[in-house]
């Protein structure tokens, strides 16, 4: 992969911001121990840079998709409680313990079956899922449930009982019955069941509006912290959070078209009068969706919106007169009292802020600031 480090385009991410809604999070849920969630390349902003800022920040751990971001992070030198969140092969359940990753395991099965792989091994640390309405992965019976937390403890050489987790499925909306109806769940499987040191159920939704009816002593958490209201303003705006992303980039060229000139592929756009525009070094193959067509930039505090359709490495803007190639322009952020999110890009594309911050391209540079 090739990061574009020779041109004027940069994701910038504000360490300082993400302190501040880690602290958010901290004091609306109160909880004691915060796995930040930082798979899928930390939610599009960077694994190494957001895994390196959050643990300064004031998260405790970090918790990942898949075994790769695991040990890249190993790699990177950080020592931090890990865990992997999704489904692993038990072939790898040594690989695990070796690198002290905690994994989450759903069935007695796959304890069985990793059990050989952990010979000459220390214990692999195990986080039991129970499924309470997700549907995806952890133990659906409470009796299989059971028969994991009894394997566990039989076999205290190959495995830690450290954890027991579910998954909320609709823990953001106005409408809670179906949260309500995972929590009696919650409670039908484990109530009784003896309880590791980690008991980790809520995730960003959970964490900030329905703390005092799940545990939160432990939380798995990352909507919030890179600054997008899971909620999407739906049940309140995003104001108590800070933006922890600019993203900036300069116009490359600028000139005037006549009237009745047509602009990028397709021609979709063409010029009504007279027209200055502004051709911004930044496109779709930096990860940006090509229905931000129409969607206003910032420059000096000025809505500037793009005209015609994105091209792979740049796109072009209405401009409001004649300006200098090198101009500053932001695409997220705030410019001139002006500012720009994700949730407003979200609005404008129909793309939740999450799937659009995944698409963030390998080729952005990241660069922590403050
Ligand atoms: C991604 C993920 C989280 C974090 O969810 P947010 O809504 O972003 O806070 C928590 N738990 C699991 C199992 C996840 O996959």
């Amino acid at each position: 992969m090739v990061v574009a480090a020779h041109r004027p385009t940069r994701l910038l991410i504000s360490r300082k911001a993400i302190a501040h809604n880690l602290t958010v999070v901290r004091q609306t849920s109160g909880c004691r121990f915060i796995f930040m969630a930082v798979k899928d390349n930390g939610y599009g902003f960077g694994l190494l840079p957001v895994s390196q800022a959050v643990l300064a920040g004031g998260a405790n751990g970090l918790a990942v998709a898949v075994l790769d971001e695991a040990l890249t992070l190993r790699s990177a030198g950080i020592t931090a409680p890990i865990l992997i969140m999704s489904w692993l092969d038990a072939a790898y359940a040594g690989v695990c313990a070796d690198q002290q990753v905690m994994v989450t395991v759903s069935s007695l099965a796959w304890l069985k079956e990793a059990l050989p792989y952990l010979d000459g091994h220390p214990p692999l640390l195990v986080s039991l899922a129970v499924d309470t309405g997700m549907g995806r992965i952890g133990c659906r019976e409470r009796a299989e449930a059971e028969a994991c937390v009894a394997f566990l403890q039989a076999h205290p050489t190959g495995f830690v009982y450290q954890g027991l987790m579910t998954h909320f499925a609709d823990s953001d909306t106005v409408e809670t019955d179906y949260f309500e109806r995972q929590v009696t769940r919650w409670h039908v499987m484990t109530d009784g069941l003896v309880k590791p040191p980690m008991v980790h159920v809520a995730n960003s939704g959970a964490a900030m509006y329905h703390a005092a009816e799940v545990p939160t002593d432990v939380i798995r958490i990352g909507t919030v912290v890179y600054g997008m209201e899971p909620s999407e303003g739906t049940i309140r705006p995003d104001d108590y959070l800070d933006q922890i992303e600019r993203l900036e980039s300069e116009l490359i060229m600028v000139k005037k078209l006549p009237a009745g000139e047509g602009v990028s592929y397709g021609h979709t756009y063409v010029t009504p009068t007279d027209e200055w525009v502004g051709t911004v070094a930044i496109g779709y193959g930096d990860g940006l969706s090509r229905r931000l067509k129409g969607f206003s930039l910032l420059i000096h505090g000025e809505k500037c919106p793009i005209i015609g359709n994105l091209t792979m490495d740049a796109l072009v803007v209405k401009l409001p007169g004649p300006l200098p190639v090198h101009t500053k322009v932001t695409l997220l952020g705030e410019d001139g009292g002006q500012r720009l999110t994700l949730t407003d890009m979200a609005h404008h594309t129909g793309i939740a802020p999450w799937e659009l911050s995944i698409r963030f391209a390998e080729r952005l540079p990241r660069v922590l600031v403050d």
